[in-house]
């Protein structure tokens, strides 16, 4: 497979995991995938994890000590977050849109309520997204100011959860060392520049095995997906969303070709390897150092744009997150006859949106915050249960397409902001075997 452009290998890998999880059921093979085939994939995303605390301590301070001003770094933050709540806004309003035009929750049947409530209101998963929720919500306004700072540099160093911590650590340290002056900042600015590069070869190598290790994660997908008949039934709903993701990836192409002049096939083709692992992964956390590898080398991202805009896109801008959210909330009132009225709606865009920057970068997170929008418009508590179980048979294939989403929209932003920053430059991407012919 070598001659193939990587998306093309991973594409097989995932058809032909999809492929053997429907030949697995067919035969009652769940369980061998799950002991045999399903840790290939969790093996492939803990490397991916494992190295993105790093990458991101790394890249953020080579980004920031190479800057020659740190005013630039206050423009840079400011137009990040100002394009992140726009795109936001814009994709809870396509979802809002479609939902209220085309109405999925008004068909659902009774028996289909009853059967979904019956099979998922009780489920463990289920109660545990409306315990989440109500722990998460009580928490004060600037209780996340708070918890972006660390009391202790190598806790925040040691928990993958506590990425704006990491961001928070990067960056004070990026800053002073632009304030030592250039003799003192060396030694150590040279050990990050190092470490940012060889963080970097470790996702070549681990993407060497990506092909092989999205079948296995594909296949224990389609091993372990509800029942056929409720996944049916909530086709029309599925669609809303999947639509809606569609149009917002459309919408981040006409932005590339527009603002950065870029070909938005090329954008995409250069992307695709990111998109096709949060696919995969659901989790744009465990995406995200594929994303700076493809943005900086591939797209032509400087570094003093990409490591602030990926990592803080990772954690507080998923487009495709909030417009599930925007539908699904709707949706659910729908169906179980629950009247929005248009202040409502305005609720839902930005609770959604608060919710979305909340959320976290794993799998399953937009559900949680899903509770906070329906609680935001009144759905009754006693009904949240059901409200959750209409929709959880498709969370997760649902979940796959927006964490593309979502990765898709980091990418872009990340491109818009280094064109009106003049870093955007020819890519020059690098192989993992560049250098192999000086140690064998
Ligand atoms: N899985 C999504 C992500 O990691 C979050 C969610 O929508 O559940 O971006």
């Amino acid at each position: 497979m070598k001659s193939l452009a990587l998306h093309w290998k991973i594409l097989i890998g995932m058809l032909a995991g999809v492929t053997f999880g429907f030949i697995m059921l067919e035969v009652d093979g769940a369980d061998f995938v799950a002991s045999w085939i399903k840790p290939l994939g969790t093996i492939f995303v803990k490397l991916l994890k494992l190295i993105a605390v790093p990458l991101i301590l790394a890249s953020l301070i080579k980004g920031i000590s190479d800057l020659k001003d740190i005013s630039k770094f206050a423009s840079i933050g400011l137009k990040t977050i100002v394009i992140y709540v726009l795109t936001t806004v814009i994709a809870i309003s396509i979802g809002l849109i479609l939902v209220n035009t085309l109405n999925p929750g008004d068909g659902v049947s009774t028996e289909t309520i009853a059967k979904l409530t019956e099979t998922y209101a009780d489920n463990s998963s289920v109660q545990g997204k409306i315990a989440e929720a109500s722990r998460q919500q009580a928490s004060r306004p600037l209780d996340f100011l708070v918890d972006m700072v660390p009391d202790n540099a190598f806790s925040a160093l040691s928990n993958n959860k506590l990425m704006l911590q990491v961001i928070f650590l990067a960056m004070f340290l990026g800053i002073s060392l632009l304030l030592v002056g250039e003799k003192s900042a060396k030694p150590l600015k040279d050990f990050f520049d190092s470490l940012n590069d060889v963080v970097l070869k470790m996702v070549d190598l681990i993407m060497l095995s990506a092909p092989y290790a999205v079948f296995a994660l594909l296949a224990n997908v389609v091993v372990s997906s509800g029942d056929p008949e409720l996944l049916y039934a909530l086709l029309f709903y599925s669609g809303v969303v999947v639509g809606g993701l569609f149009l917002m990836i459309c919408f981040y192409l006409v932005l590339v070709s527009v603002i950065t002049k870029r070909n938005p096939i090329w954008f995409l083709k250069q992307i695709s390897p990111a998109q096709l692992l949060a696919f995969s992964t659901s989790s744009s956390a465990a995406t995200l150092p594929v994303t700076m590898e493809r943005v900086e080398e591939h797209l032509g991202v400087d570094k003093e744009v990409s490591s602030f805009v990926l990592p803080v896109g990772a954690t507080i801008n998923m487009d495709g997150t909030s417009l599930y959210q925007a539908v699904a909330a709707v949706f659910i009132a729908q169906a179980l006859d629950f009247d929005l009225t248009f202040a409502d709606q305005l609720t839902i865009v930005l609770t959604a949106l608060l919710a979305s920057i909340g959320s976290a970068a794993v799998p399953g997170a937009g559900m949680v915050m899903l509770v906070i929008v329906l609680e935001s418009v009144g759905f009754p508590a006693d009904k949240l249960a059901i409200g959750l179980a209409l929709i959880f048979a498709v969370d997760r294939p649902l979940d796959m397409c927006r964490t593309m989403v979502n990765v898709t929209g980091d990418a872009t932003v990340s491109m818009i902001v280094a064109k009106f920053e003049g870093k955007l430059h020819k890519p020059k991407s690098k192989e993992w075997d560049d250098h192999l012919e000086e140690v064998i």
